[in-house]
């Protein structure tokens, strides 16, 4: 980029300081023009303080040999006189532009190239009576040979000026594309200010990339060590059973205790591993997924009979209210949503308790027409969530109560799963809980 610039700046220079120069010479070249013809018209003036055609003949005589020639022109072109020629000789003047002129304005001049390139004759035209015209001519340098003579400096300057404006373009190249390079060295700093107001969105689109990024790698290094902390519990525990019996330390009775303890720890970590390969899953693209017609109260209807059991254990009722409601979605992905729901409002429930399942049709006025939504709500009368937390409980292995999550075999990663798939379905979630005294989750979609 510098380079580019750089070289941009180069180009431009050359240009500005060729046309400059063209545009010197010939505005120099048009003042000599003037002049040349201020000095003839001087002599003009002259030959009109003559009294006869001698004495104009004499005056015409003693100027050529400053190079000047002088012709005297009558009205029908006829030459009187010339002071270098035989005017008998000379053909009719009347087509001459200047002579023209100058019968028609009193005055006329004109530049004709000469046989060589270096050089021109300017002529100039003065009517001395009604019917004469009198014309001076002189040969001086062409626009050629003036433009010739001032090449070697017009390149000495060109040359200089061009080193200068590449010494020039350096710089300012430097001083415009610094506040870029300080961009990229400092884009972890929320610096709002920039030099340039033009390039801000770019900016900002570029920090929160860069942010999203930082973002990613460190949740997914905290969900590593997650992981790894997660799987150690349950292995340790395992590891810790297995050395009793293998030791001889533990008695039959112990046995069958520690089996179970191995069985559970087991299960702990089949979940957690599953809930982690699902994760992994749903965080990849949408190709897995496959989209039908769902009635949801159907699936909620099974979600409730299969936890019914679960809720017994719990000593919770469960139930199900609403209509047959559908909803174009992803089978699993919303038996999943439904189990990881309906599970949380059991597993933090308090003994008595209630959980109330409903599945409706909501109406909502979209500015295309009305578009009917169907509505999840999943109510209990449990331990509630704090305020605080509320935010929070949809993070990865985020859990409020740690103990009371791993006693009902909580993996910390439901609500990440639900989050997913919410998202995936372009629904929404809703929370509202009050410590104490229960959760109500909705999901419009
Ligand atoms: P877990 O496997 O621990 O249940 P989740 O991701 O499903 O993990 O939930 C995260 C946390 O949110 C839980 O540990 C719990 O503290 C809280 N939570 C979720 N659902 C409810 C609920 N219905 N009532 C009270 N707390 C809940």
């Amino acid at each position: 980029m510098k380079k580019k610039i750089n070289r941009m700046f180069v180009v431009i220079a050359s240009l500005a300081i060729l046309s400059t120069m063209l545009l010197i010479t010939l505005v120099y070249y048009d003042l000599f023009r003037q002049q040349v013809m201020e000095d003839l018209r001087a002599y003009v003036v002259l030959f009109e303080g003559c009294g006869s055609e001698n004495e104009i003949e004499q005056l015409g005589n003693r100027l050529e040999q400053y190079g000047m020639r002088i012709t005297v022109v009558l009205e029908d072109g006829t030459v009187i006189y010339d002071n270098e020629a035989d005017c008998g000789q000379m053909e009719n003047h009347s087509d001459r532009p200047e002579i023209k002129q100058a019968f028609l304005e009193g005055e006329g001049q004109i530049v004709r190239r000469s046989d060589t390139l270096a050089k021109s004759t300017f002529y100039f035209a003065a009517r001395l009576t009604e019917n004469k015209v009198i014309r001076i001519a002189k040969d001086a340098g062409s626009i050629y040979s003036i433009f010739s003579k001032v090449i070697p400096s017009l390149i000495i300057t060109f040359a200089v000026l061009i080193a200068l404006s590449m010494i020039l373009a350096h710089f300012l190249t430097g001083k415009l594309i610094r506040p870029i390079e300080q961009m990229a060295e400092n884009l972890d700093v929320n610096n709002d200010t920039t030099d340039y107001e033009e390039l801000t969105p770019f900016i900002e689109m570029i920090r929160k990339q860069h942010q999203d990024i930082v973002k990613n790698a460190s949740m997914r290094q905290e969900f590593t060590a997650n992981v790894s902390h997660e799987l150690k519990t349950p292995l340790t525990s395992i590891s810790g059973y297995a050395e009793l019996i293998e030791t001889g330390m533990a008695s039959e009775k112990d046995v069958i205790r520690f089996a179970a303890g191995i069985r559970n720890s087991a299960n702990r970590l089949l979940t957690l591993i599953n809930d982690t390969i699902r994760l992994s899953q749903l965080d990849g693209g949408e190709d897995d997924m496959v989209f039908e017609r769902l009635n949801m109260y159907e699936l909620a209807s099974e979600c409730v009979d299969a936890l019914a059991m679960s809720a017994k254990k719990h000593e919770v009722s469960i139930s199900l209210a609403g209509v047959e409601c559908y909803i174009e979605g992803d089978k699993q992905m919303m038996e999943e949503l439904l189990y990881n729901l309906c599970d949380n409002a059991i597993r933090y429930n308090n003994v008595g308790g209630k959980v109330e399942v409903k599945v409706e049709y909501e109406k909502s006025v979209q500015p295309g027409g009305e578009q009917p939504h169907v509505v999840l709500t999943v109510r209990d009368t449990g331990i509630g969530i704090p305020k605080e937390h509320q935010e929070r409980i949809f993070e990865r292995f985020y859990r409020v109560d740690k103990s009371r999550s791993k006693s009902t075999g909580g993996t910390g990663l439901g609500l990440a799963i639900v989050k997913h798939i919410v998202a995936k379905h372009n629904a929404k979630i809703q929370i509202v809980s009050e410590e104490g005294k229960g959760t109500e989750i909705t999901v419009i979609l």
